[in-house]
């Protein structure tokens, strides 16, 4: 795997933490929402592909032939195009007028959603874009009861695609159909109907088959999270947190163990400290509150997160120093599902994910 660092040897780098990275059950996630959508997938490779290297990912997804991607930044599509990719990569978050020349460079596609910016980016010569509609998540686009004020705009550059974004797609409350009434009426309004319409972020791609549209923007089920339970489609784990324990020490009934004393031995107990942290992307929140896998045995985390270490009761499960604890993911045959260990701490396992800092490997395999 080409990367732009300069390579640990695999010792070095699975010392303390690492993610291990399953590109082969990322390969599959891609396969099997591609079939099951029925159209081109535009996978979100966005946030260095959601914490797990968007080289890799993007290297790995191109054998599901995608449209192109989808990033959030300037800099994160130039990355792309200078690891050498010549699909189109549209950026989804507000540029302002002065990023439209970088964007323009870098040959990026970005999303607009007002006269004076459609308007800007004619006049830097810019390329195809396609145009945001708000159909109810109020952060970027022109609302759909507004787009008359961009009809003009529109018609003096006419964008290559529009497209909206679901904010409840993962409950069957109704709300998508609103929004998708909303953004069927907007596109019906324009001077002309854009080549490519795309609505579909995961849990929406995997609630129906077909796609009613000609892409869906997938993120999080490709990394392997899905939408629940009774899903049609189940995406398989990619991401797999270990830690090595470097400590293992006995304590007497009554010890402590780590800041404000928050977890106390009710007997002798053994307790492991893991080289993992609160700064490697561990949240805090899940001190005393989360479990781990060794040798395929569930222990209790105990204690509060530290920045660097964080401890295990082991007293039931035999390991050494330098034996491996796996925070989420599998080991053997047990798992710990990446949406299970973030809701424990209160958080989305689009977080927990994204959250994974840099002084944690990546090891793609
Ligand atoms: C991040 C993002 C997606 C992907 O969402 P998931 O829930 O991860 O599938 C789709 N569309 C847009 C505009 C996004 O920003």
């Amino acid at each position: 795997m080409n990367t732009t660092t300069p390579k640990s040897t695999a010792d070095e780098t699975t010392t303390r933490a690492w993610v291990d990275i399953d590109l082969g059950a990322l390969l599959r996630n891609g396969q099997a929402l591609a079939k099951h959508a029925d159209v081109p997938l535009l996978p979100m490779v966005k946030a260095d592909g959601y914490g797990l290297g968007a080289l890799p990912v993007m290297k790995t997804l191109d054998a599901v032939e995608p449209y192109g991607w989808g990033v959030a930044t300037v800099q994160e599509g130039r990355e792309l195009r200078a690891a050498g990719s010549t699909k189109p990569v549209i950026v989804f978050t507000p540029m302002l007028p002065s990023e439209l020349r970088h964007v323009r460079d870098a040959r990026l596609v970005p999303t607009l959603a007002s006269a004076a910016t459609i308007a800007a980016w004619a006049q830097t010569g810019g390329g195809p874009w396609h145009l945001a509609i708000d159909t109810g998540v109020s952060r970027a686009g022109v609302r759909w009861d507004c787009i008359g004020t961009v009809l003009d705009a529109v018609r003096d550059a006419p964008p290559e695609g529009a497209f909206t974004h679901f904010h409840s797609a993962e409950l069957d409350n109704g709300s998508m159909e609103i929004q998708e009434r909303r953004f069927r009426d907007a596109i019906a309004a324009l001077p002309a109907r854009p080549t490519l319409l795309h609505a579909d972020n995961s849990a929406a791609a995997v609630r129906r088959s077909p796609s009613p549209w000609n892409l869906v923007r997938p993120g999080v089920f490709l990394y392997g999270v899905g939408s629940g339970a009774g899903a049609a489609i189940q995406p398989e784990p990619v991401a797999h947190l270990r830690a090595r324990i470097v400590e293992i020490r006995s304590l007497n009934a009554g010890d402590s163990v780590g800041y404000d004393a928050t977890w106390i031995a009710a007997r002798p107990s053994r307790v492991a400290t893991l080289a993992l942290g609160y700064a490697d992307g561990y949240r805090r929140s899940l001190g005393n509150n989360a479990d781990a896998l060794i040798h395929g045995h569930r222990v209790p985390v105990i204690g509060t997160v530290m920045m660097d270490m964080t401890m295990l009761d082991v007293t039931d499960v035999p390991c050494a120093i330098g034996d491996s604890a796996t925070l989420f993911g599998s080991d053997g045959g047990a798992m710990l599902t990446l949406e299970a260990v973030a809701g424990r701490g209160g958080l989305s396992p689009y977080e927990l994910l994204t959250g994974l800092r840099q002084r944690i490997a990546r090891i793609p395999k």
